[in-house]
């Protein structure tokens, strides 16, 4: 009897065991299915495993089943940082009529954090140098700036992106630019300006501050002089262009060379 029922337990231990390795399988497969070269790290890689379980995704360690889980919890969707450019330091570009970049940045930077919350990422709106960017870990990091509204004569027109490309992300990163780049021209017609590329944004502090692994860029969507019109008449299109960008990054999505 004793014996029976030991051996009884041990065979239904086995089977739960059997279709524990079943179902890890079926989780892998399914994620490794819809999975793409730089869309997720290891952590987020986990919890998409973890969601395809049903199981809580911050570590495998500390996993337990719970079926109410729900696999679409905010917390399991992939964060985007977005600064907004001099937000809490300063206005940066002023225009004589009063007109900040600071303003231009915020407004943009709102349309674009509920355009990707839309389509399924968490965002953490920041500050120019907001402490979260320390160690920050996300699918990308997107700093959103403009350029001055002096008169610099007809050619001071048009957007232009630098990635991080001295961290451990350098790869990422310059796949994050060729995005944003090719999307953002698509969504606003606007030119790509390499000319005024400053160390300002090949070497800038955000890149620094947050975790090496996190690929990130920055944008200047603009000169507030002549491209006032779209930046603060077209804003919802600005915002669309960087949208398309991070998606097209998240996503894998093929990119076309940048036109000059
Ligand atoms: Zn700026």
């Amino acid at each position: 009897m004793q014996r029976n029922s030991s051996s009884s337990s041990l065979l239904t231990q086995s089977l739960r065991h059997f279709a524990g390795v079943v179902l890890v399988g079926m989780a892998l497969a399914t994620v490794f299915t819809i999975w793409t070269p730089g869309q997720f790290s290891p952590a987020e890689l986990w919890g998409q495993i973890a969601a395809a379980l049903d199981m809580p995704g911050e570590s495998p360690v500390a996993a337990a089943p719970t079926p109410t889980a729900a696999p679409t919890a905010v917390a399991d969707q992939p964060l985007v940082g977005l600064v907004s450019g001099h937000k809490g330091n300063d206005a940066g570009a002023v225009c004589p009529d009063g007109l900040t970049e600071a303003a231009v940045n915020l407004d943009i930077a709102i349309r674009v954090k509920a355009g990707l919350e839309a389509n399924g990422f968490r965002v953490e709106l920041l500050d120019e140098f907001d402490k979260r960017l320390e160690g920050l870990r996300a699918v990308a990091l997107i700093s959103i700036h403009n350029d001055s509204c002096e008169d610099y004569g007809p050619t001071a027109t048009g957007f232009k992106v630098a990635g991080a490309l001295e961290t451990g992300a350098r790869e990422k990163s310059s796949q994050l630019v060729a995005c944003l780049t090719d999307r953002y021209q698509s969504a606003t017609g606007l030119t790509y300006h390499q000319d005024t590329v400053t160390r300002d944004m090949t070497e800038y502090h955000s890149f620094y501050e947050i975790n090496g692994e996190t690929p990130a860029a920055i944008i200047e969507t603009g000169f507030l002089f002549l491209d006032r019109a779209i930046l603060t008449g077209q804003p919802e299109r600005v915002a669309q262009g960087i949208i398309d960008g991070v998606i097209c990054y998240a996503r894998g999505e093929p990119v076309q060379a940048p036109t000059p």
